[in-house]
This record gives C-alpha cells, structure tokens and sequence, in this order.
C-alpha cells in the first residue's frame, strides 16, 4: 500500500471533499483552506511533482481549472493557481497537486 496521503484519498482510503473527478485527475477542497475557496487539483496517477508529471497531463489538467473555478463560484472574481514545488517551494505532500484559491482578494508577493 503506498505511503502517499493524496493516493489514499484516490483510493478512497481517506475522505475528502470532492470538487471534480474525471478518469485523470480529481480536485477536493484543501482540509486547511488558506482563502473561502481552496481546492487541489491532481492526477490520479501518482507523481511526486510538475517536473516529473508528462505534460500532456499536466495540460489536460490545466484544462479542467476554469471547469472547477466555475463550479466553486470564483470564475469572475478571480483566483491564483500554485504548484509547490520541492522544499523551497513549500511543497509538503509529494504528490503534484495544483492549488486553486480565491474567494477573496489575495496579497502579493506570497512571501
Ligand atoms: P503543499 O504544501 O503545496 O504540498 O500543499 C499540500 C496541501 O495539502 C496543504 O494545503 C494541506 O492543507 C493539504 N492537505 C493535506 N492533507 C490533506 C487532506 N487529507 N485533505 C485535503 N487537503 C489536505
């Protein structure tokens, strides 16, 4: 059984709060939401982050944003879109998952 927490909630190992699942990918909200709207987008299979996902996945997956920005209400309003990406990135669950924030004006820079 692997170790990955994201796998396990692929697996339905772990709950969460699904926002979206196709046969590639599944979005769910975050379970420690940094804004009103925090959701985590990731393929189902597992890879550990964007410079090990194929490209055409991570392109297909890029696809799917505004079906989620959508149906989270936040399409006019706007977002920001994050991929963490190692230990200066802040990544903290080695499997890619893009964030996807908004619900409220967000500050800039991020650090
Ligand atoms: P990152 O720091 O970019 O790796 O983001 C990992 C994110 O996963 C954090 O925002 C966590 O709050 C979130 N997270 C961790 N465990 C869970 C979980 N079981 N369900 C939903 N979100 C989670």
């Amino acid at each position: 059984m692997s170790d990955c927490i994201f796998c396990m909630i692929i697996n339905g190992d772990i709950p969460s709060n699904k926002v979206y699942e196709d046969d590639k990918c599944v979005a769910f909200y975050d379970v420690a939401p940094a804004a009103p709207v925090h959701v985590l987008l990731l393929p189902k299979t597992h890879c550990d982050n964007v410079t090990k996902c194929d490209p055409e996945l991570l392109g297909y997956m890029m696809s799917k944003i505004q079906v989620i920005a959508e149906k989270t209400g936040i399409m006019e309003s706007g977002f920001r879109v994050v991929i963490n990406t190692g230990k200066d990135g802040g990544q903290t669950v080695n499997h890619l998952h893009i964030h996807i924030i908004g619900g409220k004006e967000l500050g800039w820079p991020p650090c």
